[in-house]
């Protein structure tokens, strides 16, 4: 027996995007149109997506959910033949704990499927209206977080990682204000520019901007510990422009000869 026939329908993880329920993608929307049963983690992600729903699913908020439970609901709806969408947010290959729920579906033998989502990450670039690797300045971006409970390698400390000059966006950490800070003034002069998005794509989206002396106070004074994205680099600063080589006459590139 095929691995199809043994289970007919497939589970998709479906990154729903930022906030914007126009920000998930077509294939997103279009899956939970179908969809027969979706979980999704309240905390997280905007129930407004799930207007989309177009089957009257069963919906189950994972957030107070172990992972036990949550791979037992999907497993036991794909067995029965049902349509499971698994709801992230921005992109499930963020800080989603993807893996461990793939991974128990691989060994119950359940095909699945996952389809990207806008990461915070952009979202927060797009609130900024900055582009994170630019020409003269850098062409790397980090992602990151501070560690909470789940553990951060020692090499890949806030401090270590400033000192490569690039654009760093900070997830989950927001509420550590100081620590950020603190750390990355080892590798950062006081001046980089550094902005908090919170909620980014959201209808009450509040962005602030500072240089890291004095983002701290300022986040404290906007009241932001939760849902925000922390940006650093010169990338996102008002500096001089370098031109991007890509619209140079002079580069010749295989559209443009
Ligand atoms: N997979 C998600 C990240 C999940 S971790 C993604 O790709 O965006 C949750 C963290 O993401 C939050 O602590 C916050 O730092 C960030 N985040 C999620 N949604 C956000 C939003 N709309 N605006 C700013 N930051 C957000």
């Amino acid at each position: 027996m095929s691995e199809e026939m043994k289970c007919p329908a497939t589970v998709f993880f479906v990154g729903s995007g930022p906030g914007d329920p126009e920000l998930i993608t077509v294939k997103g929307m279009k899956l939970l149109k179908e969809a027969e049963v979706v979980v999704y983690a309240g905390s997280l992600v905007r129930e407004r997506v799930l207007d989309f729903c177009g089957n009257s699913p069963e919906v189950y908020n994972s957030a107070s959910m172990s992972l036990a439970e949550i791979v037992s609901i999907m497993i036991e709806a794909a067995k029965s033949g049902k349509k499971v969408v698994r709801l992230h947010t921005g992109d499930p290959s963020l800080y989603g704990a993807l893996r461990e729920q793939a991974e128990a579906l691989e060994k119950e033998g359940i095909p699945y499927g996952i389809v990207p989502g806008v990461s915070s990450a952009f979202a927060s670039a797009a609130a900024l209206k900055r582009e994170l690797t630019l020409p003269g300045v850098t062409q790397t971006v980090i992602f990151t977080r501070l560690e909470g409970r789940t553990p951060v390698p020692e090499s890949e400390r806030l401090s270590a990682l400033a000192a490569h000059g690039a654009t760093i966006c900070i997830f989950l950490s927001v509420a550590m204000m100081d620590e950020v800070v603190s750390e990355l003034s080892k590798g950062y002069a006081p001046e980089v520019p550094v902005a908090v998005v919170y909620r980014a794509s959201w209808e009450d989206e509040m962005v602030v901007k500072g240089t890291l002396a004095d983002i701290a106070a300022k986040v404290r004074d906007a009241g932001i510990t939760r849902q925000a994205m922390i940006i650093v680099g010169r990338a996102i600063g008002d500096g001089p422009v370098e031109r991007s080589r890509l619209y140079d006459p002079g580069f010749k590139h295989g559209y443009r000869k």
